[in-house]
């Protein structure tokens, strides 16, 4: 596919779900390209990466710009300026990396526990001029939760890691007393929350709002939730524990 097919298709997606705002034309001083080409180059490179290697099931460039995109871009909103978001799970980049390119005021912890997409997820921010304002670190998010990064982000995301009540144990106790944990969930929230509603309020969580968006792409439309959890309290310094345990014991 050419640039100019993709920008055409880029920027349909983009305004279809009220994403406008973060389409741009204009060379950034930070990485010397547009953020629509930015976008191309993260495209273009992780399409061909994955020909090799496992980074996603979507294999051609309009499923990417509507399924990893604009669902991970339905968060841009939400996150409080100039702040450093960490993102749990974050597999191929998701949702940090399209986040990096559409809002150049944040800084970035990309966290996944396989050590192969991280190095993926580092190179792919380097090529795409980020680096200054972008850390890709692998590790387990439990293991940080314990470490010297415990309740030191204002912002904590992930996307398609784990169920909320697990997903609670691995994120809160990163997060700073007052911060937020935006969990990017589906049209099934609700369960998973009665699920998870114990397991948050133990962590120091509370669900202060649970936004619904549809995600578009001409007739295909898809619900998806982004549940923001403040939090109030401390974690308890016993969470979160090892992963055998959040698993077999979840809270
Ligand atoms: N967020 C990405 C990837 C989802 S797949 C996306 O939306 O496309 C889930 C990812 O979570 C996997 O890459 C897996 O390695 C990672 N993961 C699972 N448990 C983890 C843990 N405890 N700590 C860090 N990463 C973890």
């Amino acid at each position: 596919m050419e640039f100019e097919v993709y920008k055409k298709l880029h920027e349909r997606i983009f305004r279809e779900n009220g994403l406008d705002s973060l389409l741009s034309d204009s060379v950034s001083r930070e990485t010397g390209i547009s953020k629509t080409e930015a976008f191309w180059k993260l495209t273009e490179h992780m399409l061909s990466v994955n020909e090799r290697m496992n980074l996603t099931a979507v294999r051609d460039p309009e499923g990417v710009a509507f399924l990893h995109y604009a669902d991970s871009l339905l968060i841009a909103n939400e996150i409080p300026r100039g702040v450093t978001l960490c993102d749990v799970g974050c597999g191929a980049g998701f949702p940090s990396l399209p986040l990096a390119i559409a809002r150049e005021d944040l800084s970035f912890f990309a966290v996944d526990s396989t050590e192969k997409k991280m190095r993926y997820v580092a190179e792919t921010a380097e090529l795409l001029g980020l680096s200054g304002r972008f850390e890709a670190r692998s590790a387990r998010a439990e293991e940080l939760g314990q470490g010297d990064l415990r309740e030191s982000f204002a912002c904590v995301t992930a996307r398609a890691v784990s169920n909320l009540r697990m997903l609670s144990e691995l994120c809160l106790p990163l997060v700073s007393v007052g911060g937020t944990f935006l969990s990017m969930k589906g049209a099934n929230w609700q369960a998973e929350y009665k699920d998870a509603e114990n397991a948050i309020t133990l962590l120091g969580g509370v669900l202060e709002r649970a936004s619904e968006f549809e995600l578009r792409n001409g007739e295909k439309v898809e619900k998806r939730c982004l549940l923001v959890i403040r939090k109030e309290r401390e974690t308890p310094a016993k969470y979160p524990r090892v992963w055998g345990k959040i698993k077999s014991k979840p809270l």
